[in-house]
């Protein structure tokens, strides 16, 4: 038997990606096996969201390689697919497949082992406008399964690769979904989380209107419902949201939808109007915060969370101020500071006054501190409430207050507060259960104790 090893760089769409691919190769009778283990096909999925990611991609390609110079390297993704010239000419690598041919990868493989010449299946992303499909039937042993909806953008953010190396908004259709979800749910699931290249855009290339503007989340909204209409599903979170498509009859219906988590990641970028024309964002500040307001209107205290990225081109200190009282003005849940990362090919990398490492750096550990204490009020808010928790793993912390090393049931609420209820019963599993917890108290690493009421 044949065996596979995988390593998945990026984003949940890549990971959602390597369980498909796992799944086809596992059909075919492969062995699957950890990455660090001798493997005869090695295969990575790439990233270039970041220069770190494509140093990564090609780190880790390499490093299969080492692990068994006989084995077929596998480059697959988005850094392959943006830098094909690079990868080409890079010995270690056995098979290339960009982002649209992963659903054919075992037979690639196979005529590989059979013919021994290497293969480069690379195509222009712009030119496919059918989702590729590439379902799973398992999301590895979590409680939460990421479901790829949609792909591709159509925004073009200045700074951003994606559209160039993941194609035009291209959604997967609703009845593959809903199997998909219901199957997973079957086999004991309770969480999904809906996610995509650009989640909002989901459903408006299917009706041939390519401004996601015009029906403000309506096919989004719609499968959400139906989502929720699966027997025994019991939370529904979505992936990263773009802020336009955010207005009153959108939220009113989300509203309604009582297995949704009320944790919403809206992608803000900066809170800095200039800056945000500059990167091509097609909203200002005041209207993120009218957002911010319509989600609070319909949600009791909802995790709004967002992504920032701090010194893009000529970004001054002023205007990395703005950012800063921008972010505390609207209480965000939680932040993800991200350093601007030149993408070749994009406009922001033509752009003059590019901001240098240190001062990019300045910036991040400072909306990083501003971040911390943000989720530290937001989160202070529930202690002494009831709150449903499921259970992720078991864990050993030292407790704060006598320094002994205790064990712990550890998950998440549906605002995605992360907490911590003791282990009293050594042989109690908790693992994927649904519990009441009473929060106590918040410990200085950030987790939050609680005690258990009830179990679902
Ligand atoms: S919306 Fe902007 S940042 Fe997000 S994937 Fe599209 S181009 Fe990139």
């Amino acid at each position: 038997m044949k065996s596979v090893a995988f390593l998945t760089l990026g984003c949940k769409v890549n990971s959602y990606e390597t369980n498909g691919m796992e799944r086809l190769f596992h059909d075919s009778g492969y062995e699957l096996r950890d990455f660090a283990q001798k493997a005869d096909v090695y295969v990575i999925n790439t990233c270039t969201v970041t220069n770190m990611a494509d140093r990564k991609s090609r780190q880790m390609l390499h490093k299969a390689k080492k692990m068994n110079p006989e084995a077929v390297i596998v480059a697959v993704g988005c850094y392959v697919q943006a830098a094909k010239e690079e990868v080409e000419k890079d010995e270690s690598i056995d098979l290339i497949i960009g982002n649209n041919q992963k659903n054919k990868i075992v037979k690639m493989v196979e005529d590989y082992l059979s013919n021994q010449t290497e293969v480069t299946c690379i195509e222009e992303m712009k030119d496919f406008n059918e989702f590729e499909e590439i379902a799973i039937e398992d999301a590895g042993d979590k409680t939460r399964a990421y479901i790829k909806i949609q792909d591709g953008c159509n925004q073009f953010c200045s700074y951003c690769i994606i559209p160039f190396v993941r194609g035009r908004i291209r959604s997967r259709n609703e009845e593959d979904i809903i199997n998909e979800v219901t199957k997973l749910v079957e086999k004991g699931y309770k969480e999904v989380v809906l996610t995509g290249i650009h989640l909002s855009s989901y459903g408006v290339d299917m009706q041939g209107e390519s401004d996601f503007v015009k029906r403000k989340g309506e096919p989004l909204a719609k499968l959400i419902q139906k989502v929720n209409d699966i027997k025994g599903i019991k939370r529904i979170r979505l992936g990263s949201l773009e802020p336009r498509i955010i207005s009153e009859d959108f939220v009113k219906v989300l509203a309604s939808i009582d297995k949704l988590c009320p944790h919403f990641h809206l992608s803000l970028q900066s809170g800095c109007d200039e800056t945000l024309t500059r990167m091509n964002r097609k909203y200002s500040s005041s209207e993120y915060l009218e957002k911010c307001d319509i989600l609070r209107k319909h949600f009791m205290l909802p995790a709004i969370t967002t992504d920032i990225i701090v010194g893009f081109p000529s970004e001054t200190d002023e205007e990395f101020e703005q950012t800063k009282d921008f972010i505390t003005k609207v209480g965000f849940s939680d932040v993800h500071i991200f350093k601007y990362s030149m993408r070749k090919g994009t406009k922001a990398a033509q752009m003059e006054e590019q901001i240098p490492d240190p001062v990019k750096t300045a910036r991040s550990n400072q909306l990083i501190a501003t971040g911390k204490q943000l989720k530290e009020e937001y989160e202070q808010q529930f202690i002494g409430s009831e709150q449903w928790v499921l259970f992720e793993e078991k864990v050993t912390l030292l407790d704060d207050e006598d320094g002994q090393e205790k064990e712990y049931w550890i998950g998440h609420n549906e605002r995605y507060i992360k907490i911590a209820c003791v282990v009293k019963n050594k042989d109690e599993n908790k693992h994927n259960c649904l519990e009441k917890v009473l929060l106590t108290k918040k410990r200085e690493d950030g987790i939050i104790l609680s005690t258990c009421i009830f179990t679902d």
